[in-house]
């Protein structure tokens, strides 16, 4: 079988993961009778120190319901060039919500400058849309956003009477890489925030599901958003099963996905015309001169190694891949290089 490193949302369940959602107790979510999906939420919610939390099918309408539940129509939200609900979500803030993004260019570290989000917030004025929210992501491109940061841009945030929402897709990525306890660390990071989403189905392995955290009220308002957005889920505890299992079981774990990513990277040193990104967790980046990307994804991949990218090559290491199917993965790599 193939190595596949295209994304951490390849993982199949494993088996304990499956046996877990067998037996999970189920009712109608959208009577709010299922306990295993209550279970997840009182959990989730405690783990990141907010007062409610709402499963969600995706991370993509997570953050949805976030922006439309803390942004009106013709509200405005700042968010990174790079950041995956401006960037890759569809345009669904604009298009769903009539939310204007105010994007900045992302620092070579993933933050947006606090000079540049100072700047960017408009001034009640009628020419302007009204600037609402700061939306920040970490881990952003497998970098993390340092602690000092997020209490600044949060800080500044809130000063200037801006709500603030961290997509968290791979948040635990980001606290298992500060060291020591992860769970206080996403604790840490979460507090800085009004509401965070968290993506189940990344690193932590399971086939499907997010959550979003926040204040009771916000969540009554993001739990409206999901409803009318066809989020409305109904024996959803054998999903919420398997994000319970993964939060009792592949946490701390992620710390082995961050050495593999880290042995892929010392593997694919000192190649000409192949520059190796340093990876902070999971997700790897490989500059590759023109020479060396002609055609490389298709050879990878006949070579059994599956990766995204064509100058920049993006290889994710997660629950599927060993250390040893790494050293494989090394090999085929340099003589694909
Ligand atoms: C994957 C991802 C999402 C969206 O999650 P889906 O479940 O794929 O919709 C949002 N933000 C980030 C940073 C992600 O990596």
């Amino acid at each position: 079988m193939a190595i596949d490193l295209r994304s951490d949302t390849v993982t199949r369940p494993t088996p304990a993961m499956r046996a877990a959602m067998a037996a999970a107790e189920v009712g109608d979510d959208v009577f709010g009778d299922d306990p295993t999906v209550n279970a997840l939420q009182d959990r989730i919610a405690s783990m990141l120190g907010k007062e409610a939390a709402l499963f969600m099918p995706s991370g993509t309408q997570s953050n949805l319901c976030a922006l439309m539940s803390h942004c009106a129509r013709g509200d405005e939200y700042i968010v990174g060039q790079q950041a995956h609900t401006y960037r890759y979500e569809g345009g669904g803030a604009a298009v769903l919500g009539s939310i204007q993004p105010q994007p900045l260019n992302n620092q070579a570290d993933g933050t947006l400058a606090l000079a540049d989000i100072e700047a960017a917030i408009k001034p009640d004025d009628a020419h302007f849309a009204r600037t609402r929210l700061l939306a920040l992501e970490d881990t952003i491109g497998g970098q993390v956003l340092p602690l000092a940061y997020l209490r600044d841009a949060t800080a500044l945030a809130r000063r200037r009477g801006l709500a603030t929402h961290l997509d968290g897709a791979r948040l635990f990525n980001a606290a298992v890489a500060a060291g020591g306890d992860a769970v206080a660390n996403a604790r840490m990071i979460s507090d800085t925030f009004d509401s965070v989403s968290v993506c189940f189905s990344k690193g932590l392995g399971a086939p499907v599901g997010s959550a979003l955290a926040g204040s009771k009220e916000l969540i009554a308002r993001a739990h409206r958003h999901r409803k009318m957005l066809g989020g409305g889920l109904r024996q959803a505890g054998i999903l919420a099963a398997a994000a319970l299992h993964a939060l009792d079981h592949h946490v701390d774990r992620l710390a082995e996905d961050h050495a593999n990513a880290k042995r892929l990277a010392e593997g694919l040193q000192g190649l000409p015309g192949v520059t190796v990104m340093p990876p902070q967790t999971n997700i790897l980046f490989v500059d590759l001169a023109p020479e060396k990307a002609q055609g490389i994804v298709e050879r990878l991949s006949a070579a059994g190694v599956l990766c995204t990218g064509l100058y920049r090559l993006r290889l994710v290491t997660h629950l599927d891949v060993s250390a040893a199917e790494i050293d494989v993965a090394v090999r085929a790599l340099r003589a694909a290089l």
